[in-house]
């Protein structure tokens, strides 16, 4: 009932000549597999050319979409190097990552803002992807869960549904480490999260946190993983295409 969604995050990497010939392979690579959604997330200055090229290349029953890392909650103003949503969606963007644990912690984004800019999101027609996860000090506290649903309750809007609002589960101890957390303990967030949701049955939970293509299958297969919000390995397109591979 819920597709699959192998999203990558390609955070503050590639320059126009990299970024398009990733985007064409992934397009061009992508082939036939209708039970999985595939999505890259590439820094601003590519969006356009990105979109360009995944229009040229994806195959019209298999395409590709393309979404910001970030956006401001406003549709205007003064706010020196942002971008609105709608400004993301005019280009031709479906979704948006809200709340990466890179943007709370690198710049104190807490709750009330992710939800602001997940508001925006739906504002504009864009799918938000919610990123929520506990730090390592949070999780040896034992507060993975709490610390989780306090974030859910904080950064969910009230208009979140299913079709507007994809969650991203992403320990941050986890990305970018080499340390993904284990199946048993992906199984137990996923569950908890689900029971928090708006449409929960319907509601895509992604995993995040160092998937490759040699774990993805494991955690693609848990029943409560509906797919992977994916940085590193969405970098190489053999990588990104062999984890969907998995899921399909
Ligand atoms: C991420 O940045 O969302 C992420 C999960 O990164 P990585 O796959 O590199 O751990």
């Amino acid at each position: 009932m819920r597709r699959v969604l192998i999203a990558g995050n390609w955070k503050m990497n590639m320059l126009s000549a990299d970024g398009t010939a990733l985007a064409a392979a992934v397009a061009a690579g992508s082939g036939p597999q209708p039970s999985c959604d595939l999505l890259i997330c590439p820094p601003a200055t590519l969006l356009h050319a990105v979109l360009d090229t995944v229009g040229k290349t994806a195959l019209p029953d298999r395409p590709v979409s393309v979404g910001g890392q970030d956006c401001h909650a406003d549709a205007s103003g003064a706010h020196t190097g942002d971008i609105a949503a709608e400004m993301l969606a005019d280009l031709g963007c479906s979704h948006v990552i809200v709340g990466h644990s890179e943007r709370r912690a690198g710049h104190g984004e807490r709750d009330a803002e992710v939800r602001a800019k997940a508001e925006a999101a739906h504002r504009a027609g864009l799918v938000a992807i919610v990123c929520v996860g506990e730090t390592e000090a949070e999780r040896d506290a034992g507060q993975a869960h709490t610390v989780a649903a306090g974030q859910i309750e904080g950064s969910l809007p009230e208009g979140a549904t299913a079709t507007n609002t994809v969650v991203a589960y992403e320990p941050v101890w986890a990305i970018g480490t080499g340390k993904s957390a284990t199946p048993d303990d992906v199984a137990g967030m996923h569950r908890h999260i689900r029971g928090l949701l708006p449409e929960a049955d319907a509601m895509r939970i992604l995993y995040g946190g160092s998937v490759k293509p040699g774990n993805a299958a494991e955690l693609l297969a848990l029943e409560d993983v509906d797919g992977a919000l994916i940085g590193g390995a969405s970098l190489k397109a053999e990588d990104f295409l062999a984890i969907a591979a998995t899921a399909a």
